[in-house]
Parts: C-alpha cells; structure tokens; sequence
C-alpha cells in the first residue's frame, strides 16, 4: 500500500521545477564572485532567485540574506548589536516568546541577563498584556529591545498576532523579528503587513531542499553582527561561497509557493474533515488551538491515555506518517515546550500528535488516517500495551 506522508511541518518534499533548477545551477558551475562569464551567470542566478524570496515576504525590494537555513537566519538577527535605520539605537535586550521554535529561544546570541521569555496564554496566543508592560518597563530603562514572535507554531499552527505587535514594539524605539518558517507557502505573508523589520525563512518547508534559509530585512540595516565572517557574500552580512544551486532551487520554490496559496481553502476543508472525522471516532479527543486562528493544515490533538510515541509507530507500522508533539532529550521523552507553555498538563502533553498536511494531500490521505485511527483507538482503548506488543512481536 502506498505510504501516506502527513508530516510536512517538518519537512516537504522539493518541487520538481525546483529540483531542474538545482541541477541546472549546479552542472553549470560558476562562482558569483567571480568578474567572467560564468561568474556573472552565477550571479544572475542568486539575483534572481533573491528577487523571487522577497516577493514570498510581500515585496520584490526587501532585502534578502541567503543562508544555511532558517535556524541561522534567527540565529543571524537575534543578536546584540543589531540595528535599522527606524529603531532608537543598536538591540541590548532581547524579548523572545516562549512559544517559539528552539532556533530562537535557544538560537539568539544574547547573555542570559538579557533576555526574556514573553509568556503564553493556554488559548496558545502570547499574552499582549504582559508584552506592553515589559516594553514600557525596558523603555524606562533605557534599553533598545529587539522581539521574536514566530508567525505560526510549527505544533499548533496557531498565528500570532504580529501586526499589533510590532506596533507596540515600534512605540518604544525597539525592532521586530518574525519567524515565518512555518507560516511560508501556508499563509500570505507581507512584511509591510506584519510591519516586522526581520523575517526568517527555509527552504526546505516550502519545496527546496534542505540546507538553504534567508533572513529578510525591511528598512535600512544600519549594523548586523556577523555570525559566519570571512569573504564579502551577501554584502558582507554571511560571508562563505553561496550554495547556488539551493538558491536557485528556493527561488522556484518560493514562486510555486506563493502561487500555490490559493488552494489554502481546499486544504482546510480536507483538515476540517479530518478533525471531524476524529471528533468522531474519539469525542473526548483534544484539538489544542482549535479556537484561534491556526495554519489551514495543521491539527494537533491528543487522547488520554494514548501515548505519542506508540500511537506513531502505531500509524508507522500502517503506512502513515504523523509526528508526535515531544522531544527526545538524553534519552528521555520530554513534553512539547509549546504545549507546557500553554499549560497542558504533562500526561496530555505526553499524547500529542501533529498531522500536518502538504500541497499533494488528498481526501484518500484522510480516509486512511482516520481508517487507522478508528483501527488504533479499538485495540488500544484503555490499554496502550496493546499496541507495544503487536508492533513488536
Ligand atoms: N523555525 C520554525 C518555526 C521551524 O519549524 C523550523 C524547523 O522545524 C525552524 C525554524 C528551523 O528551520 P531549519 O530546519 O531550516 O533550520
């Protein structure tokens, strides 16, 4: 039976327009920086493709950083020092939501005392009123405060409100920086929208291959500490021989993306279906976020008493493939930070599974997810060891 793949927050598979243009990059060679012909063609190639990532955030002018991915695009801005032109003086303070993916809560290069963790609300929302009181207190203080909201949970595919927050950041002089990893190819993003100064991109979320990113930056960058120094790519703001053949791949990617978010209601509809279809077969389910605004291909649900990890290899083991909400952490199955932020309680946390749907998804993937579902929630009922000594055996 063919697998069905219901994974696609973690990754997606690479368009094959994105695929010839990578190959065609890479046999023909060059390196950018070099004055001769195949150089300049190399170069036309990075222009283009970049022309191609800044329309993806809204706008053909913004500045695009190619980099190794999305970790090293947050990893590049959420650093002391950063500075645009509007903001009142290079970032000293970091505020960064707790809801965020590690590459920012762990990937930002500021010193512990100089970072806080905006706190969640259990609706999966950051609390807006917390936000404002510290901006004002670090305002008074005399710090220049740089934000980290991401656009969309990579778990619940809950959006963030950014637009009202970047306004209450740019009040105080401070800068702001979304990470639209996941939001890319699911959702419009604009950047004059959002008014975020920074946004994060990856390639391999929206159909390139994996090891490609991009910061963007709306306004003038007065400074941008180095991460990687060394040569003078990327206007000296990521130095190391461009991947041209990634860049040339997330240029087509990001153009079928954006032009394949039309078809956002049709995935919607199919994700609506399934969580229907859940609700069915297991009325006492959890949809965490099904009240605020989420990704249209996102569902993150929980049952008691059904453990993440053997429900997975449970859908494994038939051909399907979700993902479950906790982390390998030495050896040890720690609960979804996300999902401790929204203060579920750590045995329900423990059961989360994300189904995450892609471009190809079709009304055949639910039918066999929920099939295997019904099949899965039968044998198991109150006794998970049902499934641990079948698939083993
Ligand atoms: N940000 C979010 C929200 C993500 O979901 C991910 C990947 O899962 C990343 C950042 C990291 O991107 P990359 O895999 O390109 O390093």
């Amino acid at each position: 039976m063919n697998r069905v793949f219901l994974d696609h927050n973690a990754t997606t598979a690479i368009y094959p327009e994105a695929l010839e243009a990578m190959s065609a990059a890479a046999l023909q060679g060059g390196n950018a920086s070099s004055i001769h012909r195949e150089g300049r063609v190399a170069r036309g190639v990075i222009e283009t493709a970049r022309g191609h990532v800044a329309e993806l955030a809204g706008n053909q002018g913004l500045n695009v950083i190619f980099t190794g991915s999305g970790t090293e695009a947050n990893n590049l801005v959420l650093c002391p020092g950063v500075q645009t032109a509007r903001c009142g003086g290079p970032a000293t303070y970091l505020l960064v939501s707790e809801l965020d993916h590690p590459a920012s809560i762990v990937g930002h290069r500021f010193s512990p005392q100089s970072v806080d963790f905006i706190p969640a609300l259990p609706t999966g929302d950051i609390d807006l009123s917390w936000l404002q009181a510290r901006l004002e207190e670090l305002r008074k203080a005399g710090e220049i405060v740089l934000v980290s909201v991401m656009l969309a949970n990579n778990e619940t595919g809950i959006i963030q409100p950014i637009g009202t927050i970047s306004k209450l950041v740019h009040d105080v002089q401070g800068m702001m920086h979304t990470d639209a990893v996941q939001a890319a190819g699911k959702i419009a993003v604009d950047m004059e929208n959002l008014g975020v100064d920074f946004l994060s991109f990856s390639g391999h979320k929206i159909g390139a291959p994996p090891g490609i990113g991009a910061l963007v930056v709306r306004g003038d960058l007065v400074a941008l500490p180095h991460l990687i120094g060394g040569g003078g790519q990327e206007k000296r703001r990521r130095a190391g021989t461009e991947n041209i053949p990634g860049i040339a791949a997330f240029g087509v990617a990001a153009q079928k993306a954006k032009a394949g978010l039309s078809a956002a209601h049709e995935i919607a509809a199919l994700r609506d279906e399934l969580e229907q279809g859940l609700m069915d077969i297991s009325p006492g389910a959890t949809i965490f976020g099904h009240k605020s605004e989420r990704l249209p291909n996102t569902t993150y649900f929980a049952v008691r008493n059904f453990p993440a990890e053997t429900v997975v290899i449970a859908f494994d083991l038939a051909g399907v493939a979700v993902s479950s909400g906790s982390a390998c952490a030495s050896g040890k199955v720690a609960a979804s930070h996300v999902l401790t932020a929204m203060a579920v309680d750590e045995e329900l946390a423990g059961c989360a599974i994300r189904v995450s749907l892609g471009r190809d998804s079709s009304r055949n993937d639910i039918d066999r997810f929920l099939e295997v579902w019904r099949d899965i929630s039968e044998k198991v009922g109150a006794d998970p060891k049902a499934i641990e000594t079948e698939t083993t055996d």
